[in-house]
């Protein structure tokens, strides 16, 4: 039987894969999808279990105003599907240095008026006069002045100011929770306009069913429009031959194509799957030489009631949240007295995610990508005693706890192709000399093999850099095919 031959060939379903995906379908391309999950939407799926319906990991900051995915169904007409619930409510607990307990506000998601975490910091009138000039300019700052910012670390512009405590504090454990990264490596240009979100357009939320419902109706868009999607099936190579792609082996067939988008990684693409012995040394080095991100170890609660009312919550103290040399420290064997936590309530943002008594917590702290990370029991474990904390009787009502950390996540999505990577919570570190105009390219020196995901062609929080990058990626691949058509 003859083979199909297809436009374009995209490998992974997560965000960025299915953004890529629905919109070359909609312009008419023959496209398959393979991933190697029985479900598509990456490390942002949704399982139903027990009544339950809930995201393996927290996801709690995403912008719900001018992300990826309004644009998306937009772009597609399936805009009254999005089903986009803003986070109306944050619990907020933070732990001064000189202090032994925690204070806890409950406050929504911008902070136009910065009094409530003010009070939460416990800035005195001076302090706060202090800290007004960085906050208003960072809230003013345009997409122009943060693209000059790409050269700094985060920690190296609030170092240019004179901001107290409380407020480099605060923007130390965001850059662990937007990011998952360190505020002395992460890019000024990315932490600082997600910052600036966060506070005039607010930065979290959730989507009815969750995550991967929404992620599911791009795929069944796909679908429903001629595009083909091959679950559970995993793709063993990218076929290059003479410098140009052509096709993909799967562990059982192989398929034809002139065009393939991977959304799995660039490292697990390039020195993985199409193999160093097609690139040049030096790209094979620059790639070697790419930072993987953070990772995310999380834990979820089943309770058997409701303890949280808020969608949301942080709890940080000013010794848990990580920079570089908090985070070596723990990897060198260092046990801290407490971790940071964040988590979200899935049935908080909606009801029907959890039967009407109980509730799921999904909840996590940030630590290595490395699957082999022996610390990570070790954080879990203090994720326990920081909700009991928090929550008086927390771990009481609880009569499931599930963990996935690096190594599951690596196993579910990325492939670790180099020590000490494949669990990252987002893909490469959004760091100063990785990101804004240093971000890998899309393209890449293979003829006809395309980057989307993470990795490249996007920016800002997960899933919405993963999703802008797959709307730019197949803008630039139907570039690439028309030109290709009128060169044949
Ligand atoms: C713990 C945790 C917390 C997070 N919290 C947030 C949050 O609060 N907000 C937010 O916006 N984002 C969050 N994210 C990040 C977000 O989920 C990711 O940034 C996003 O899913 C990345 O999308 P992607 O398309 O780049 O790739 P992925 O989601 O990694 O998808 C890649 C796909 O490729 C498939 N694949 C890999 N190799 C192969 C192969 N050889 N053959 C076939 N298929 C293959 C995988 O199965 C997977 O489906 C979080 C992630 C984690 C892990």
């Amino acid at each position: 039987m003859a083979k199909q031959k297809y436009d374009v060939v995209v490998v992974g379903a997560g965000p960025g894969g299915l953004c890529c995906n629905a919109l070359l379908c909609k312009w008419g391309l023959k496209t398959l999808l393979v991933d190697k999950n029985t479900v598509p939407g990456g490390k942002a799926i949704t399982v139903e279990r027990n009544g339950f319906l809930y995201d393996l990991e927290p996801k709690l900051q995403v912008p719900m105003t001018g992300s990826a995915f309004p644009q998306l169904y937009a772009e597609l007409g399936i805009e009254d599907q999005l089903g986009a619930i803003p986070c109306e409510q944050v619990s907020m607990s933070y732990r001064h240095k000189s202090a032994d307990k925690y204070k806890t506000t409950v406050m929504g998601q911008t902070a136009k008026d910065p009094k409530p975490l003010f009070d939460l910091w416990g800035l005195d009138e001076k302090e706060r006069e202090e800290a007004i000039p960085t906050l208003a300019e960072l809230a003013f700052l345009t997409p122009e002045q943060f693209d000059a910012m790409d050269d700094m670390t985060f920690d190296e512009w609030l170092s240019q100011r004179k901001v107290p405590w409380g407020v480099y504090s605060f923007f130390a454990m965001q850059a662990n929770g937007s990011l998952a990264e360190p505020i002395d490596l992460v890019a000024a240009s990315e932490q600082g306009a997600i910052m600036q979100h966060i506070a005039t357009a607010g930065g979290g939320g959730y989507y009815k069913g969750g995550f991967g419902r929404m992620l599911g109706d791009i795929a069944d868009y796909i679908k429903a429009n001629g595009g083909e999607i091959r679950m559970g099936t995993r793709v063993e190579k990218i076929k290059v031959s003479n410098g140009r792609v052509t096709g993909i082996a799967t562990d059982n067939e192989d398929f034809d194509a002139s065009i393939v988008v991977s959304d799995v990684g660039i490292q697990p693409t390039v020195l993985k799957l199409v193999g160093e012995k097609e690139f040049d040394k030096s790209y094979v080095n620059y790639v070697k030489d790419l930072l993987p991100g953070w990772a995310f170890t999380a834990v979820r609660y089943f309770l058997n009631k409701k303890v949280v009312k808020e969608q949301m919550a942080m709890i940080y103290a000013d010794e848990t949240w990580l920079n570089m040399e908090r985070f070596l420290k723990i990897r060198a064997g260092h046990v801290p007295e407490e971790v940071l936590a964040f988590f979200t309530v899935p049935s908080n943002y909606d009801p029907s995610m959890a039967p009407a008594d109980k509730q799921c917590i999904i909840a996590g702290t940030i630590c290595a990508p490395d699957p082999k990370a022996p610390e990570i029991e070790m954080q879990n474990n203090k994720i326990d005693q920081m909700l009991d904390k928090i929550f008086p009787g927390f771990m009481d009502a609880c009569y499931e706890r599930q963990a996935t950390g690096p190594a599951e996540i690596s196993a579910a999505t990325r492939d670790s192709v180099l020590p000490g990577q494949g669990g990252e919570c987002v893909g490469l570190a959004q760091i100063v000399g990785q990101c804004g105009k240093h971000k890998p390219s899309q393209k890449t020196p293979i003829a006809g093999l395309f980057i989307v995901g993470a990795d490249a062609g996007g920016r800002g929080m997960g899933t919405h850099q993963s999703g802008e990058s797959g709307m730019n990626g197949a803008r630039l691949v139907r570039r690439y095919h028309t030109m290709r058509q009128a060169a044949t």
